[in-house]
């Protein structure tokens, strides 16, 4: 008999397999030894009583039958090398890898051009960026192989259950090497160690397959014909035809959105959200979140969401990072970004997450006015690029302050809210290192005082939370696109390019590894039932 039971068990009892045995004995009635084995189908914390942490299970229990392992997805990945039809993906982040499995699958080449280096080569780059403060603008944090999500955090929780099926991509990423746990824990999270190894396998399926997966390959032109595109041009002069095009190029691709605005294909500015990043000792939210002084060995880093709305605009956490590093995401010479990471083991002794302020197409309009004054395009509201050169501009902002190298400007948490510089800087975890700065001075006014608003909420609503013993770093900009490539909601095409899929984060309908990955899949079957 198969059974699915419910258990609340305390930290070390649910991760002890025999007691798990015992409770499922107990709530069945019936002897332990009958109890031939089990999974789990979902696991979450319960922290919300002061006195004692909780893990909520779901269990699939076997009894007096042969215990079976979860059933896994059955994918089969045909071979492509002689398909009649091509698509070309644009950009290998989690949108352009999943389309191409997709692809694969629906009996279609996939021809993956991009413009960074594979995993392994881009570490190295990674290397120059944290230890001094290089940016290479073809290989970063955010581009090459994997995309943005390879040297991510690899968090892999999403609310985007309208877009796809989630299990089926968590499922898929086991296959190809994340540990069982992504299948079953309420917030599933890979870690930046291992990022890599699967993002190597997938590429592995998709070249063993037949596909076609190249590096340093810089889309630089797309030959349009009779309203769809011919071929791509890449820098190094290489053209390739297409039968469609997959656009998935991340919310980074500055270059991609000017060539689209330059071509008169049609874009629109989209809101996004900016800020900072804040961390603080590990052991601080640990404390805080699980009611303790030391945190139960069977916990994991505590983590938290914080959400507040501050003179009608949203304030809020982002990508949270229990025991993290802050990292610098910059993608061109001459800004400062920062994101974070952990690795799979999320043992690093901070605490990091982006706190942000929602910025509409009228803040930069006002934040340009003052500015350039002179330059009308920085007041036009029908200018779709006007979000992006106002990030871009806040992100020069904070390179200028930092003093160059990428050293970042940052205050210490009490100080921003009280607007006060601070006389020294608490250690932390972001390698080219921090300059005490006040951050009035380089953020806008509205996301300057909004942040001060959410921060004094957040230390209400999680006591101890507002601390001086926690750093803003500026600044968290690259939350999501400041531009939308739009699609028609029947065909997934671009109005007015009728062969162009715009996918993933980018084009403004992912945020995220997970929902990329589903817009990946997505796109890549409406672009296979055009080509039918
Ligand atoms: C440090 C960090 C931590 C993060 N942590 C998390 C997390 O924990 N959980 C989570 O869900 N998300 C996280 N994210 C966000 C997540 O990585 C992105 O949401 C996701 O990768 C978006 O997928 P995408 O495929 O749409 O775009 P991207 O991953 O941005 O991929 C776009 C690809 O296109 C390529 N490209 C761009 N322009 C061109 C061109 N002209 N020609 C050819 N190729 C091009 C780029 O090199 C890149 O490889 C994090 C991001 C960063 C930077």
């Amino acid at each position: 008999m198969q059974k699915d039971i419910s258990l609340k068990l305390t930290p070390s009892e649910a991760a002890n397999s025999e007691s798990i045995k015992t409770y499922i004995a107990q709530s069945l009635g019936v002897p332990v030894h009958s109890i031939t084995g089990f999974y789990r189908s979902k696991e979450s914390i319960d922290a919300r009583s002061s006195k004692q942490v909780w893990i909520n299970l779901s269990l699939k229990a076997f009894v007096d039958e042969p215990y079976i392992d979860r059933p896994l997805l059955n994918i089969h990945f045909r071979d492509v090398t002689n398909a009649p039809k091509n698509v070309i993906i644009v950009g290998a982040g989690p949108a352009g890898l999943f389309a191409a499995l997709q692809l694969i699958e629906l009996g279609i080449k996939p021809i993956i051009l991009e413009r960074g280096k594979d995993v392994r080569a881009r570490r190295r780059d990674l290397a120059a960026l944290n230890r001094e403060g290089i940016v290479n603008p073809e290989s970063n944090y955010c581009f090459g192989e994997g995309g943005a999500g390879t040297y991510s955090d690899g968090k892999l929780y999403t609310r985007s259950s309208k877009r796809g099926d989630i299990n089926r991509i968590l499922s898929i990423l086991y296959q190809f090497g994340a540990e069982e746990n992504v299948l079953y824990e309420a917030h599933p999270h890979i870690g930046t160690n291992k990022l890599p190894h699967i993002i190597t396998a997938i590429r592995k399926q998709i070249l063993d397959c037949g596909g076609v997966f190249l590096f340093e390959k810089k889309v630089s032109d797309f030959i349009l014909e009779n309203d769809k595109i011919k071929s791509v041009e890449t820098a190094d002069g290489n053209k390739f035809d297409a039968d469609a095009v997959i656009l998935a190029t991340g919310h980074s691709a500055r270059d991609i959105f000017e060539l689209l605005y330059q071509k008169n294909i049609l874009i629109e500015a989209k809101p996004f959200a900016i800020g900072v990043r804040i961390e603080h000792p590990q052991s601080l939210i640990d404390s805080i979140q699980y009611h303790c002084t030391v945190r139960d060995e069977n916990l994991p880093p505590a983590s938290y969401g914080l959400v507040e709305q501050v003179n009608e605009r949203g304030v809020f956490s982002f990508c949270m990072c229990p025991g993290g590093i802050i990292a610098p995401a910059a993608t061109s010479p001459g800004e400062l970004v920062v994101n974070g990471w952990s690795p799979s083991k999320r043992n690093n002794p901070f605490a990091n997450s982006g706190m942000v302020v929602q910025v509409a197409l009228k803040d930069a309009i006002d934040y340009f006015k003052k500015k350039n004054p002179d330059v009308a395009s920085f007041q036009d509201e029908k200018n779709p690029l006007l979000l992006m050169h106002f990030q871009s501009a806040i992100e020069q902002a904070c390179f200028s302050a930092g003093g160059g190298k990428l050293v970042a400007p940052a205050q210490r948490m009490v100080d921003f809210t009280n607007n006060k510089t601070s006389s020294n800087l608490p250690s932390n975890s972001y390698l080219p290192g921090i300059h005490s700065t006040n951050l009035s001075e380089i953020l806008p006014a509205f996301i300057h005082k909004s942040l001060q608003g959410g921060f004094k909420a957040f230390g209400k609503k999680m006591h101890g939370y507002l601390s001086n013993e926690a750093v803003a770093v500026a600044t968290e900009s690259r939350t999501s696109s400041p531009v939308r490539i739009p699609r028609n909601a029947d065909t997934l095409a671009h109005p007015q390019i009728k062969n162009l899929f715009p996918c993933g984060e980018g084009a403004g309908y992912a945020g995220g590894i997970v929902s990329a990955a589903m817009d990946g899949e997505k796109c890549a079957q409406f672009c296979a039932h055009q080509l039918k």
